[in-house]
């Protein structure tokens, strides 16, 4: 029998341990909260169901997003405001991203850069033009489509995404290590190996603590302020997949660890929480390194272009997967042929002219030959009147042999991040369905839906699992203090 993920504070015999602030999950957001909670004053217990803290973020690449004019972005040269990131950020996480959580997280961004600096994070002050297949930590890179069309004509472009790693090789595990140590050496006490299994609520509808297990055995810990779902996402139920998102099913590499169950998102929603966009998930093709590769055209079942191939991985994922049904092939010719390096592609065909390479694709006949007739005539003249890919990715496709990549998603891994989650506010509250903050529950990292409601930019997990998780924290150590000062004597 499936356990209830809401328990009603009378059914608790005996709170096993209590504490101002509790956290369930020792990830990005949670490390984030706990440290702010506790520089607010609050005690904190973090209960975390792996043997040791670092969640995703801890395997993760560690690139951070962030803007506005940081010290790593001016010292590279770069100009930046809030502003103009507010600008791509609008236009680039969408559709009708959360205006609230953007505009907050492109204000707070330089001070979010400062903190994780005081925190002992390092940025290298050096920019690389390409994210991918670097030996060594790129520093700063452009991580989304900000350099692309159609983004770079809506905001100015500048590049976003901060490796957290000042030499060797960039890492979300030095960033994890440094968090979660910071996190402990400020006092909150971790409870490894202990999974939160439910949320306990008062009559009134305040969330008042959690039920864990730990050993096998079940205990009651109780949050005088508040408590923080920070237990990420739900890449790895399959259920709640093929109930949200079925289209993700068929995508084979998973950007998660095996505790993205969605078992937070469901105890928020048991709890009264509305879970917002759950449809949305960061979806990458990376067609490149090398670079070189988007020269190359990327076809439909048409035989026809759909996007610029300059793009960032995450929309071309999201182009290929959403609006192709995940069934499409890189055309490239002998001077820019490689195979991506991060996808295993067949070669679907060869031909030594446009035509014998179009009779060994499923394509209409014709298709290709005008698709690359058209392309060709323009890129010879540096131009991309369709979609505007950047002239030094512009050559016609015309030295023989052609060939044609199979980058269809039953045949290449396509990386896939979930995005939805429960309704949070600027504060880090969790929201109802008319709302209204839920009292004393509050959630950040991708247990939520945050600043992206689709269009991915790499960074932006990790930036708002961290921006929101100190606002989460913050909230909850206050909500905890205000109710200590209430109380008589
Ligand atoms: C290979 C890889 C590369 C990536 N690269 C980047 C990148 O460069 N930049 C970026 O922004 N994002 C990146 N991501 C994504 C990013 O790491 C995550 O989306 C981000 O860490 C989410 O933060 P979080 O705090 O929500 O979750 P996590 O950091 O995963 O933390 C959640 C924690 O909760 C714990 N937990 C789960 N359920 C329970 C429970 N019931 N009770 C108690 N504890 C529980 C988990 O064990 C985990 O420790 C990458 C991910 C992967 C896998």
């Amino acid at each position: 029998m499936s356990q209830p993920l809401v328990r009603n504070a009378r059914e608790i015999a005996r709170w096993d341990a209590q504490a101002d602030v509790v956290i369930a999950g020792f990830g990005a957001a949670g490390a984030t909260a706990a440290i702010e909670a506790r520089a607010a004053g609050a005690d904190v217990i973090v209960v975390e169901r792996a043997g040791a803290g670092g969640g995703s973020a801890a395997n993760s690449g560690g690139v951070i997003y962030l803007g506005g004019g940081t010290p790593t972005q001016k010292a590279c040269g770069f100009e930046d405001t809030p502003e103009e990131m507010f600008k791509y950020l609008m236009a680039a996480c969408g559709p009708s991203p959360d205006e609230g959580l953007v505009s907050a997280y492109c204000d707070g961004s330089l001070e979010h850069y400062a903190w994780l600096v005081d925190r002992g994070i390092r940025f290298r002050p050096r920019f690389a033009a390409a994210e991918l297949g670097a030996d060594e930590c790129p520093g700063l890179v452009y991580s989304g489509t900000e350099n692309a069309w159609p983004f770079n004509e809506i905001a100015r472009p500048a590049p976003r995404g901060h490796y957290s790693a000042d030499q060797g090789l960039a890492s979300g595990g030095v960033l994890m290590q440094t968090l979660t140590q910071a996190a402990m050496k400020a006092g909150a006490a971790v409870h490894a190996n202990t999974r939160c299994l439910a949320l306990v609520v008062e009559s009134d509808g305040r969330i008042c603590g959690v039920v864990v297990r730990a050993a096998g055995e079940q205990s009651a810990v109780r949050a005088r302020g508040g408590v923080i779902l920070t237990t990420g996402g739900f890449i790895s139920n399959r259920e709640m997949l093929a109930r949200h998102a079925p289209w993700l099913l068929p995508c084979t590499n998973v950007v998660g660890i095996e505790g993205d169950d969605g078992g937070g998102l469901m105890m928020g929603q048991a709890a009264g929480g509305v879970l917002c966009r759950m449809d949305a998930a960061d979806i990458s093709l990376p067609i490149y390194p090398p670079l070189q590769l988007r020269k190359g055209i990327l076809i439909n079942r048409h035989g026809q272009r759909f996007i610029n191939e300059d793009a960032y991985m995450g929309r071309l994922g999201e182009f290929a997967l959403l609006h192709q049904q995940g069934r499409v092939f890189l055309v490239v010719d002998d001077a820019i042929f490689a195979r991506p390096e991060y996808l295993e592609a067949d070669i679907a065909a060869v031909g030594e002219t446009i035509a014998e390479l179009e009779a060994d694709l499923p394509l209409p006949s014709g298709a290709l030959q005008a698709t690359l007739s058209f392309y060709n005539e323009h890129a010879a003249k540096g131009r991309d009147p369709l979609f505007r890919k950047k002239a030094e990715y512009l050559a016609p496709l015309a030295q023989p042999p052609l060939a044609a990549l199979d980058l269809s998603v039953d045949v290449v891994p396509y990386g896939v991040l979930t995005l939805g989650g429960l309704q949070i506010d600027t504060a880090g509250a969790v929201l109802d369905r008319d709302g209204d903050p839920i009292p004393g529950l509050y959630a950040a990292g991708r247990t939520t839906s945050g600043v992206c409601k689709g269009g991915y930019s790499s960074g932006l997990s990790i930036g708002d699992s961290t921006f929101f998780g100190r606002r989460a924290g913050r909230s909850a150590a206050a909500r905890a203090i205000r109710e200590r000062e209430a109380r008589p004597g």
